[in-house]
């Protein structure tokens, strides 16, 4: 009896998993889009190194970490395949021991400033390391508590990444939204409009351009509006204890 309790327990991530890929699946195809064209991003953080393990050997490679520091303490536990997302709020201090320690990083999502991304350029050019993608974080909800630059603003950053970053490669878009999801779909659509926006400046196609919205409570709604890239973490690993939402 205990065994099979174990059993359960141990696979209930994994079960986790399968599901919500089915349901980027369905709705993927209720869009007329491919599951190849939207990535699930395991947001991990906060949680123990043995619930990544677990996910991982089911087959998931995208996993996000919010803080650097849990970050640095996990990847090196973790196998090599990891592609790791960073997608919380980046401090410049913190960028080099980013770049420098997780060699597998394969995406920051949360460029906010020209500060952070001349610290990202600096930091890849001094590791030596291929360019490194980014996606824009931009606040679409207005909350004074989210990062990100305003919507007007995106163009200009995303400008300076894609023309001024020679280290840096300018990947898509992302952004946060609104807490109690009331104004997603509004959120999600604003997000397509500032993609419309950088591409006509950069003379990029909509394909070239990834956006990264969606989370445990909204990922249909955002594959729905276009999502390339959803980040879910509650869903998969269950409630966190601690830590931003
Ligand atoms: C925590 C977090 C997520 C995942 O949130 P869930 O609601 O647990 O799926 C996604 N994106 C960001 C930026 C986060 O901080």
């Amino acid at each position: 009896m205990f065994a099979r309790m174990a059993a359960t327990a141990e696979g209930t991530a994994a079960a986790a998993l399968r599901q919500v890929l089915q349901r980027v699946q369905q709705a993927a195809e209720k869009a007329n889009r491919t599951p190849e064209q939207v990535r699930l991003v395991a947001v991990s953080k906060t949680k123990p190194v043995a619930m990544l393990e677990e996910v991982f050997q089911a087959g998931q490679r995208h996993f996000g970490e919010n803080y650097v520091q849990e970050l640095l303490e996990k990847a090196p536990k973790m196998p090599a395949e990891v592609k790791w997302h960073f997608i919380g709020h980046l401090q410049s201090n913190k960028a080099k021991p980013l770049i420098a320690e997780v060699s597998n990083l394969f995406l920051v999502e949360t460029v906010d400033s020209v500060k952070i991304a001349n610290q990202l350029d600096k930091a890849v050019a001094g590791a030596g390391r291929s360019p490194l993608n980014v996606y824009v974080q931009v606040n679409t909800s207005g909350e004074e508590s989210k990062f990100g630059v305003e919507p007007g603003d995106c163009v200009d950053l995303a400008k300076h990444v894609h023309t001024g970053c020679s280290n840096l490669n300018f990947s898509g878009l992302m952004t946060i939204g609104m807490a109690d999801y009331t104004s997603t779909p509004q959120n999600f659509k604003t997000l397509t409009q500032c993609r419309e926006a950088v591409c006509e400046e950069l003379g990029l196609s909509i394909q070239d351009v990834e956006l990264s919205m969606g989370m445990s409570g909204d990922f249909e709604q955002a594959i729905a509006l276009g999502s390339t890239n959803v980040r879910v973490g509650s869903t998969i690993f269950g409630a966190r204890d601690y830590g931003p939402k």
